[in-house]
């Protein structure tokens, strides 16, 4: 049977040091004076069959007793971050079973585990900001009920799974909690990076980081088989080309359209035979990606729109309806603005892939042309790839690659991406 950390891919640092912190958790729940004491420092009544479980386990011992590493440190707030696709929300889900887990291990069997990872444990609260973001008034109702005392007597856990999407409002509610943490509460946030766009400086500084990486390929194609089903063949075929994201490699294992998009963008080497061509290929990078990212926020926006409108709709008339009225046009322009940076981050991730994807391409012509033992990320255009290798040598793929690197760059740096895909496209074509 694995474990709760199972589906957490090539992320083995990040395991480690939430494991160590399980089991400094279930330390502080057996309380200081009798580190192995059955029930010792329990406070709650009720969650009685999990309690049951957890004496037994305790009066048997559990099969592997974690040794506690005092520097391990628990602590009340986390923040996960790393790349998109590497799995953030999986691990903080993870982390919250191994918290509830009756061995303090994340087994992945006991009831806490189980009720943890199918989202029914009465003390585990996930927070998906899907449709409008997290306003202040949701946040201070689950700071207060993250309070009160764990029904299975071990920790109420809450997890946020686009931290980066609190209002400023909801970010010094869920502050306040963190600052002054109740002892049984744990808070795990989710957020791209720890950049104070997306978290808070003042959050950040009270929150333990645990930076998830780029998962390895064969990892990735290992979960696809094991999990999604999906054949051997493709699976290692789609977690090559991903390059690490756990959800690309699976789109592309299953979505027609993410192939086309990513044919479509490694056609561009060959395409480029003139300073016109370069060009043209840099339209056609920057508008597919602005297509791609239109379809993802498009339903997303509409149906957040319906829903304010919907609540707004419902504040009705007589006194306090100018006040209603003023917090509407607060609210609507709030939500525009989320739905602006959204798009904005659509449009830049779908970019990113794009560039990632051509990348990888002249980072096999590379190897190639060097004669590395290693495997094409691309396997279907390793003959392309080959070709290049001959025409340009180490050198010329070399600069071809640093080439598409410096516009991720750039375009990371807030270059305009159009500014900065045009230039790199000049340089490729002329290597
Ligand atoms: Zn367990």
């Amino acid at each position: 049977m694995p474990d709760v950390f199972a589906d957490l891919v090539g992320q083995d640092e990040a395991v480690g040091t939430l494991r160590r912190a399980a089991a400094a958790a279930a330390a502080v729940l057996r309380g200081p004076a009798q580190p192995a004491g059955v029930g010792a420092g329990r406070t709650a009544t009720t969650g009685a069959d999990l309690n049951a479980f957890a004496e037994e386990a305790e009066a048997e011992g559990p099969p592997a007793t974690p040794a506690v590493d005092p520097g391990a440190g628990m602590t009340h707030a986390w923040i996960f971050t790393g790349p998109p696709g590497s799995g953030r929300s999986v691990a903080a889900r993870a982390f919250a079973a191994a918290l509830q887990c009756a061995y303090g291990t994340g087994c992945g069997e006991c009831p806490g585990c189980h009720t943890t990872m199918t989202g029914t444990h009465a003390d585990v609260r996930l927070v998906v900001p899907e449709g409008l973001s997290i306003g202040v008034g949701e946040m201070r109702a689950l700071v207060l009920r993250a309070a009160s005392t764990p029904s299975g007597g071990r920790w109420q856990v809450v997890i946020i799974e686009d931290a980066d999407r609190l209002t400023e409002a909801a970010g010094n509610a869920l502050l306040k909690a963190i600052e002054e943490p109740p002892p049984r509460t744990v808070f795990l946030l989710c957020a791209p990076s720890t950049h104070p766009d997306d978290v808070s400086v003042t959050i950040r500084s009270r929150c333990r980081v645990v930076p998830l990486r780029q998962p390895p390929a064969a990892a990735v194609a290992e979960v696809l088989v094991r999990r999604d089903g999906i054949a051997p063949d493709v699976a290692h075929w789609a977690a090559a080309a991903a390059q690490g994201h756990v959800g690309r490699a699976r789109r592309l294992a299953r979505d027609p359209e993410a192939r086309q998009r990513r044919d479509a963008v490694l056609a561009v080497p060959r395409r480029l035979t003139g300073v016109g061509t370069a060009l043209d290929a840099a339209s056609a990078l920057i508008e597919a990606a602005e297509a791609e990212a239109e379809a993802s926020v498009a339903e997303a926006d509409a149906a957040e729109r319906a829903a304010l409108q919907t609540a707004l709709g419902a504040g009705g008339t007589g006194r306090g309806a100018a006040g209603a009225m003023r917090g509407a046009a607060g609210q609507l322009k709030d939500l525009e603005k989320r739905q602006k940076s959204r798009a904005t981050r659509a449009q830049r991730d779908a970019l990113d892939r794009a560039l990632v994807d051509l990348a990888g391409f002249y980072r096999d012509a590379l190897t190639m042309a060097l004669r590395a033992p290693v495997a094409p990320v691309h396997t279907d255009t390793a003959a392309m790839a080959e070709a290049g290798a001959q025409k340009w040598d180490a050198e010329g793929a070399l600069r071809r690659l640093e080439a598409v690197l410096e516009c991720r760059a750039a375009i990371e740096a807030n270059v305009k991406p159009r500014i900065a895909v045009e230039a790199m496209m000049l340089a490729l074509w002329k290597g």
